[in-house]
């Protein structure tokens, strides 16, 4: 009998599975790609103060981020100057390497290129049925199983955790191109409808552009991509348009008997920016946290685990929703009034706020802070509900 199966071998799953591990915790990781962080579609933006909340290691930084242009519909330019390093730009599969690394140091066991099939719930534990190309089936035993399975909900309904119903999606691609240094934001309905584009150098050489809207992401970002860089030329090998859908929350419940949700998989993502990099690992702390707290009266019914939902709902469900509507809200303004939201920031100390209550993660202050001085009456609602 194992302590805890953990399915998904993403950045939720292996910071999960390391801490638990250093605790003392008997973990199997299961994670079904051929190698931990193997084509993983992501921009790899993580806040400076990520890597020391959670610990993590920097040499999987690529580019470092100080400064942010911002593109208006019709093309006025702001540069927000941070001062001083606010994000960095990640490599993926060395980050998940790295948290890979770290639990298996810890004691944890991972195998890849292993799929979980099944979740059986008994009052003795549950069974995790995993196919793989070397093992065939295996049934594996343990207390208590973690999904962490990214935006895959394939067990989710049978085991009675709740699952999104609404996503947003996300397209990228990575090219060469030396002369893209300035990370950017961009927005206007003909650009990312709903939502932003952006266009962040990973190194001196090359670019990742992409963006999230409501739909239609791809051939947003085609049109994108030819319009920024037409000498890219389409039918260039090099331009591997990829997209995903991102989850958006809350979602309830994260745990019922013997399971527990983390990560994307449970909508912990920003409901403003599609990141979920950050509220992944913050929330495998809390579970990780429920966990140990348990661990001396061996129960894990529903009714056991439900501080988990309690505390994370506690830290980030009023993000995830205030964030949501300001997006929803934002995602209704014509191209004219973003324009003059463009021209206001330029006028009446948008920068100089966003500085003193601006932070990565945390970002209800800065809306309602936002909301309060921008000419939009929708978003004054939304401050005053
Ligand atoms: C275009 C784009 C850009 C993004 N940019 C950023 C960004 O800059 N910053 C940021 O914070 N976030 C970003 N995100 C979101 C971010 O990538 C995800 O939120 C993050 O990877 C979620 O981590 P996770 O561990 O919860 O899930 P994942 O990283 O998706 O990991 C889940 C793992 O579970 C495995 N799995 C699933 N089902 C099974 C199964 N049955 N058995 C075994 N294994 C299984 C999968 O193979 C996968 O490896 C972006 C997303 C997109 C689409």
């Amino acid at each position: 009998m194992n302590d805890v199966v953990v399915i998904g071998g993403g950045p939720s799953g292996l910071y999960t599975a390391g801490l638990l591990a250093d605790s003392g915790i008997q973990v199997k990781v299961f994670e079904k790609k051929r190698s931990i962080g193997q084509d993983v579609l992501c921009t790899g933006i993580i806040s400076k103060d990520a890597f020391q909340k959670f610990g993590l290691q920097k040499d999987s930084v690529l580019f470092e981020l100080r400064h942010m242009e911002l593109v208006s519909p019709f093309g006025t330019s702001l540069c927000y100057d941070h001062g001083d390093v606010f994000a960095c730009v990640v490599d993926r599969e060395k980050f998940d390497l790295n948290l890979a690394r770290r639990a298996s140091l810890n004691g944890a066991e991972i195998f890849t290129g292993t799929r979980v099939d099944d979740v059986e719930v008994s009052k003795q534990g549950v069974t995790v049925t995993t196919s793989s190309q070397q093992k065939g089936k295996t049934k594996h035993k343990a207390r208590l199983a973690i999904l962490s399975t990214g935006i895959e909900y394939r067990l989710h309904k049978k085991l009675g955790l709740g699952y999104p119903s609404h996503f947003i999606n996300g397209a990228q691609v990575e090219f060469q191109n030396p002369k893209e240094t300035a990370p950017r934001i961009m927005v206007g309905n003909k650009v990312a409808p709903g939502a932003f584009a952006w266009s962040i150098p990973v190194n001196d050489r090359r670019v990742r552009v992409g963006l999230i809207t409501e739909k239609g992401a791809g051939a947003y970002l085609v049109k994108l991509v030819s319009q920024m860089h037409p000498e890219q030329g389409h039918e260039s090998p090099e331009l591997q348009y990829r997209g995903k859908v991102i989850a958006q929350g809350p979602v309830s419940p994260t745990f019922s008997d013997r399971v527990m949700s983390v990560g994307e998989c449970a909508a912990q993502v920003k409901t403003t920016t599609g990141g979920g990099l950050y509220y992944g690992l913050f929330c495998s702390q809390i579970a990780v946290q429920t966990i140990l707290q348990k661990m001396s009266s061996d129960s894990w019914t529903g009714s056991d685990l439900v501080d988990y939902e309690k505390e994370w709902k506690k830290a980030i469900k009023k993000e995830l929703m205030i964030g949501y509507y300001a997006r929803k809200v934002c995602s209704r303004l014509s191209d004219k009034e973003l324009e003059k939201l463009f021209q206001l920031a330029k006028t009446n100390g948008v920068f100089p706020l966003i500085r003193e209550k601006g932070h990565f993660d945390w970002q209800v202050d800065l809306i309602v802070e936002l909301a309060k001085k921008a000419p939009v009456p929708a978003l004054k609602a939304l401050v005053r509900a």
